[in-house]
């Protein structure tokens, strides 16, 4: 009977302590270590792969990297890959997660999904677009505007404060244009900025510019993405430097959306950070981009049956090959933010191989641009991307070697981000990621 009743008291006790001090507490969990067997680690950097290797993961991050000899901690889960390639994250240059367009209702014409689709909607849209995205191997994707009123900066946050699974996001908030952006709103939208606005700010003077590159700012950008040339009106070289130099006051990039021949000479001689899209890159332009290092984020979309045509298709691989003769510094980017059924938004995105094999650049080569590369234009390469002690823990796994077959890519089997498994035998298994609350502190912005 006393003992029952001091184990009451203790326990009243203890309930006490907890209901006093759980408020306080961070609820961090101590840290999974887990030791991943690769059959072959592959390093798109060097083109190189090491067979039977072993890789720690503690929490996070990677701890050590080493032979089949490799000391594994007690305690820690093993995962066996040692019938896969593993190698760094896949990365999308250029996508726009929070923007879907349809043959029904809209027919395609993304003008329309604007008025049908909330910021709301759309927002959730990026969150299962994110998925289908990390499902296929990418673990970064650089978000470029189209994403109502900042659908895409929601959709980082709630990945980086721990919500929900999703790949890094470099986001660029709204795409700022001349007035009307790349639509032509009717007078009655333009005026009382309805219908398809938020979509693109307007700026036009200096001073407009310099508050446009501050308003991303402050709402979540990670990089400032400008449409060059969509008007009869297209920025100056002036008006151009002006947009690098305010962006890099915050120490952000430009990104130039370009459609004529001379936006993008402008965008070039501005020092835009990267070039998007690739229909006025000829010859000229590419040494031009070589000489100063910009990356060419050409969005180069493959002839399908459900997309392009024979001729586009034709142009865009004899650009991709002079780019690649002239050392361009290329990054793998696809533009998809369209639904085809039957397929997710990674399949769409993986299927822009067809166009990379097309242009007869060897696959070590692909890899790197899709990997490295990616990895540069997000600016994250010094701590996250290449699979190396310290670097935060996202990896993928295949069957083969994608250094020889490219097309290994389209059936990814295995996806850790973060140090948390996301994929396993072919199948999500994102348990881990989805939280009541922002995990990872909501501080997080
Ligand atoms: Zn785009």
């Amino acid at each position: 009977m006393r003992r029952i009743l001091l184990l009451s008291i203790s326990c009243f006790i203890l309930t006490q302590t907890i209901a006093a001090t759980a408020p306080l507490q961070a609820p961090a969990p101590p840290p999974q270590i887990t030791a991943i067997r690769a059959g072959r680690l592959i390093d798109p950097d060097t083109g190189t792969a090491t067979p039977n290797q072993v890789i720690i993961v503690d929490g996070a991050r990677i701890r050590n990297i080493g032979g089949a000899n490799l000391a594994i901690p007690a305690g820690a889960q093993v995962i066996d890959l040692s019938a896969y390639s593993v190698l760094p994250g896949l990365v999308d240059a250029h996508n726009h997660l929070a923007l879907t367009y349809k043959t029904d209702p809209e027919n395609n014409i993304y003008y329309l999904t604007y008025v049908l689709d909330s910021t709301a909607i759309r927002a959730i849209q990026a969150v299962s677009n994110g998925m289908q995205m990390l499902s296929s191997g990418f673990t970064v994707v650089r978000d470029l505007g189209n994403n109502g009123n900042y659908a895409d900066t929601a959709l980082r946050v709630a990945i980086e404060q721990g919500w929900v699974p999703g790949p890094t996001i470099i986001n660029s908030g709204i795409i700022i244009g001349g007035m009307g952006g790349q639509f032509t709103p009717t007078p009655e939208m333009a005026k009382d900025h309805s219908i398809v606005y938020p979509e693109y700010l307007d700026a036009d003077t200096h001073d407009e510019i310099v508050k446009a590159v501050r308003q991303n700012i402050l709402f979540g950008a990670k990089v400032i993405k400008v449409c060059v040339d969509c008007k009869p009106y297209p920025y100056t070289l002036d008006d151009l430097k002006l947009f690098v130099s305010e962006a890099a006051n915050a120490g952000m990039k430009v990104a130039g959306h370009v459609q004529t021949y001379e936006g993008a000479r402008r965008a070039i001689e501005a020092g835009f950070w990267s070039i998007e899209h690739s229909g006025p890159l000829n010859d000229e332009l590419h040494k031009k981009m070589a000489a100063k290092g910009i990356w060419r984020a050409g969005t180069e979309t493959p002839f399908t049956p459900y997309r392009g045509s024979q001729q586009a298709f034709n142009r865009t691989v004899e650009g991709m090959k002079n780019a690649f003769a002239n050392k361009v510094p290329m990054v793998f980017s696809t533009d998809a933010d369209y639904y085809i059924p039957g397929m997710t938004r990674g399949e769409v995105a993986i299927n822009f191989l067809l166009s990379w094999k097309a242009a007869a650049i060897p696959a070590k080569d692909i890899l790197k641009i899709m990997t490295t590369n990616g990895f540069k234009v997000c600016e994250i390469d010094k701590q996250r991307g290449p699979i190396k002690e310290g670097f935060f823990a996202d990896m993928i796994a295949v069957q083969g070697n994608p250094l020889d077959d490219i097309d290994t890519l389209r059936k990814v089997q295995f996806v850790m981000k973060n140090g948390m498994v996301f994929k396993k035998d072919g199948v999500m298994v994102p348990e881990k990621f989805f939280n009541g609350g922002p995990v990872n502190g909501w501080r997080i912005r």
